[in-house]
């Protein structure tokens, strides 16, 4: 009996030790996978009643050394026992789970094509529920001859060359239904490394491959209904393919007709001499062009396409071809050539009214200031007070329409710029003065006072456009005597800024007048503008003055400037820019461009 209490004793020993130590292992590998997956619970659970026994059986037998070591123990499978519990929920899916859940088919099949096993969702397409009526099952059982045949192929592949195939199969599963799949295999090895079979796995790319036909198909109708006529073609200059424009346009029955065609080898509307340099330039230099390129319509006659080209681009920056686009502008061209010529005759035909009106003045302006010269000559002679009268009116009237003729002429010029701008040397102080000769009269006549002043600070001598100026002054003065009937008309000439080479010069005529309302001053430097009529009152007039100002002052690089109240009168400022000549010789000849 001792013999085999000790035996049974240095069992329990050596089991102890043995628990204690496979304990641990557990524990740490439970921990490291934070996963209790494959290890069961009831096991170590067992092993902890036992292990409880045991130290029951210690204390009765007060076998104390068992005890201490079985407590251990125990602590080192109640800890598996514990991480268990800890990491239960934790537990993940099985390999076969997964590959259960895996959308699209997962399979694997022999060498000879028998089925050994797939997931969950093959089954279903193929209609079975239980995966012992698919296993065993051959390619041929599955699709019809035509698919396994195919399948066959690519399995047979996979096994002999050990390679991977990606491709694309249409297979049609249980509800009848024909499906595209985009289908990876690779050889299925055992743990030697043995072909023993293939693994496949096939995807449906049905709604994939539907979207892209979706926008492979709204991109073909975008280009073969684009407006203007589209084209493309390769480094080598044949056509890839146009739009249904080009395609009619160049008489073919399709735009697919074009692809693989050149220039020379189309239907004769194109000129393949003109074209084909152009293109191969556009390749030769990646260059985008628009240029207008000559060609036939289909009745014959000449067409003219206004043509954008770039050149066709690859990811490593070369040009692999050319696209273009172009537009019928032979009609455009044709009213452009219409309007031009138009254009031209109307020109001429001004030019010849400008000539005609030029040359009237001129032949009126002698016989008028005849009349003008010989009333004045008379009225030094005649004593008698009425007739001295009359020959007055004459005078008058002479030198209105003498006023009225120079104005036209200058209009006149205005309009066909037939006037040079000049920059030459000319005495302003004795253009102001001559004007104020001529035209005192006229004021004094009307029981105006006319003021003028010059600034000393101004040189005499300046350079710039004589004439302009004489003329813009010439209307200011003679319009602010006419609106004005009682007052005084002032002229002054001052300085406004000026450096060692240019002065600027300020005009101002004010005038104590009829003023002109501040709603209508924009219009006045209008051509025929006119507030105050002649047939509504005693204003002569044909409202050209302030428009030949206008043009004038901006001829000159000058300004103008009016302010004016309705009964009060009326300020004209204009300033003109000129150049200090350096010397004050008007006979120094320094700069003239008449
Ligand atoms: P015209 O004097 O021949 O009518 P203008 O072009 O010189 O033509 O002047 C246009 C109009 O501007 C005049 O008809 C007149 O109504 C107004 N106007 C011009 N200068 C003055 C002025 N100093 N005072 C009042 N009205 C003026």
């Amino acid at each position: 009996m001792n013999f085999i209490s000790e035996f049974i004793e240095v069992i329990f020993s050596m089991a102890l030790f043995v628990n204690a130590i496979l304990f641990i292992p557990q524990s740490i590998e439970i921990y490291r996978k934070k996963s209790s997956n494959g290890v069961s619970l009831l096991t170590f659970l067992g092993f902890l009643l036992i292990q409880l026994f045991i130290v029951l059986h210690a204390i009765i037998k007060h076998d104390y050394i068992l005890l201490i070591g079985y407590l251990l123990s125990m602590i080192t499978c109640g800890s598996v026992v514990a991480l268990i519990l800890r990491f239960k929920n934790k537990a993940l899916p099985s390999d076969i789970d997964i590959i259960n859940q895996l959308p699209g088919h997962v399979y694997w099949k022999d060498t000879q094509g028998r089925m050994l096993g797939c997931n969950q969702s093959n089954m279903n397409d193929f209609g079975i529920d239980d995966i012992n009526d698919y296993i065993g099952k051959t390619d041929y059982d599955l699709f019809n001859k035509e698919e396994a045949d195919k399948i066959r192929l690519v399995d047979d592949e996979v096994v002999r060359n050990k390679v991977t195939k990606i491709f694309e199969e249409s297979s049609t599963v249980a509800s009848g239904e024909k499906v595209i799949f985009l289908s990876y295999k690779a050889p299925l090895k055992n743990h030697k490394g043995d072909v023993i079979g293939v693994i496949g796995y096939s995807m449906p790319v049905d709604d994939i491959k539907n979207k892209h036909q979706d926008r492979v198909d709204m991109l073909e109708n975008i280009i073969a209904e684009m407006p203007g006529k589209v084209y493309w073609m390769n480094r080598q200059g044949i056509y890839l393919g146009c739009n249904n424009n080009e395609a009619e346009a160049i008489g073919l029955r399709s735009r697919y007709d074009i692809v693989g065609k050149r220039n020379k080898d189309l239907p004769g509307f194109l000129i393949p001499e003109e074209l084909d340099p152009v293109n191969e330039k556009i390749m030769s230099d990646g260059k985008a062009i628009t240029l207008e390129e000559p060609a036939k319509h289909k009745d014959g006659t000449d067409a003219i396409y206004l043509s954008s080209k770039v050149p066709l681009i690859n990811k490593k920056n070369q040009v692999i071809g050319l696209l273009g686009i172009s537009i019928d502008i032979t009609d455009m061209k044709q009213k452009e050539k219409e309007l031009q010529e138009a254009k031209e005759k109307a020109e001429e035909s001004s030019i010849a009214k400008n000539d005609f009106i030029k040359n009237i003045e001129h032949d009126l302006r002698t016989p008028f200031s005849g009349v003008l010269g010989l009333a004045q000559c008379l009225l030094v002679e005649e004593q008698d007070k009425d007739k001295r009268e009359v020959i007055k009116q004459i005078a008058s009237c002479a030198e209105d329409l003498l006023d009225y003729h120079n104005k036209v002429l200058d209009f006149s010029n205005v309009k066909t710029g037939s006037i040079p701008i000049s920059l030459k040397k000319f005495d302003l102080r004795n253009i102001v003065e001559n004007i104020v000769h001529i035209e005192k009269p006229a004021a004094t006549n009307k029981g105006v006072k006319l003021i003028y002043r010059y600034d000393d600070s101004i040189p005499s001598i300046l350079m710039g456009d004589d004439y302009r100026v004489k003329r813009i002054l010439i209307n200011l003065v003679s319009n602010a005597i006419k609106f004005t009937a009682e007052g005084s008309i002032e002229i002054s000439v001052q300085k406004a800024i000026q450096n060692n080479e240019h002065i600027i010069v300020e005009f101002i005529i004010k005038d104590t007048g009829i003023g002109i309302p501040v709603d209508k001053q924009q219009f006045i430097f209008e051509e025929f503008t006119r507030l105050n009529p002649s047939n509504k009152g005693a204003y002569k007039g044909v409202g050209i003055g302030l428009k030949i100002v206008k043009d004038f002052v901006k001829d000159v690089s000058g300004n103008i400037d009016l302010h004016s109240e309705m009964g009060k009168g009326s300020i004209f400022t204009i300033t003109v820019p000129f150049i200090k000549p350096l010397t004050q010789n008007i006979y120094d000849m320094e700069c003239n461009n008449e």
